[in-house]
């Protein structure tokens, strides 16, 4: 009983690890394997495309970002089990997985679904800032702490949205900003217009032009 009892509070502290060592991990993937390569490599390069056209997503490459986290898990677990017991590789390596769907999810989400909870209304101004204002910065997309602790945050305040890559949620049926959203959100530029030198910019780590 007691045994059992253990294991449960241990695998659930390594659960709390592995979520909060994703949060840096994402930090680190969006800072330097996504934004620091200029596009060179699949990460960078899937990446800054969707920053040139955040409406595009593609199934096979969630596919495959569901499968690193996996085989990440894997691997975590089988380290820890080394040198520690086994509920805590196991609670670390579920973790890391949970933090990345809530990632994944939630960044997916953001850019394809109206706002559900507090979490997604907090957080999603802030990604739109790294979007459409300042990509180098607001790099976390779960959480904010890794952003103020390396100095990449910056208070979003009403982001400018450019109209031709306006989030079809933000919109109610005149094509303007629903009224309950315009404190955090402004559109910028003209409807239907295209640039472009979108992709450029998103490979130079730029805003798109407005
Ligand atoms: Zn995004
Ligand atoms: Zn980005």
């Amino acid at each position: 009983m007691v045994t059992a009892l253990v294991a449960v509070l241990v695998g659930t502290a390594g659960l709390v690890a592995g979520a909060t060592g994703w949060t840096l991990v994402e930090y680190g993937l969006h800072r330097f394997a996504m934004h620091g390569r200029g596009g060179r490599g699949i990460a960078s390069r899937e990446h800054l495309r969707h920053h040139a056209w955040p409406e595009r997503t593609s199934p096979a490459m969630r596919s495959l970002a569901y499968l690193g986290s996996a085989a990440g898990g894997v691997v975590l677990a089988l380290v820890v089990d080394r040198i520690g017991p086994t509920p805590l590789a196991v609670g670390v390596a579920l973790g890391l997985m949970s933090g990345h769907t809530a990632y994944e999810l939630g960044h997916w989400r953001a850019h394809h679904r109206p706002a559900a909870n507090r979490w997604e209304r907090w957080m999603r101004p802030r990604h739109f800032h790294h979007h459409f204002v300042s990509p180098r910065t607001n790099l976390g997309v779960t959480v904010d702490v890794w952003d103020r602790v390396f100095g990449t945050y910056v208070a979003p305040g009403q982001v400018r949205v450019p109209s031709r890559l306006a989030m079809s949620w933000l919109l109610d049926d005149s094509d303007e900003v629903r009224p309950a959203l315009a404190p955090q959100y402004r559109l910028v530029g003209l409807p239907g217009s295209s640039a472009a030198s979108d992709l450029d910019r998103a490979l130079a780590d730029l805003p798109p032009e407005v």
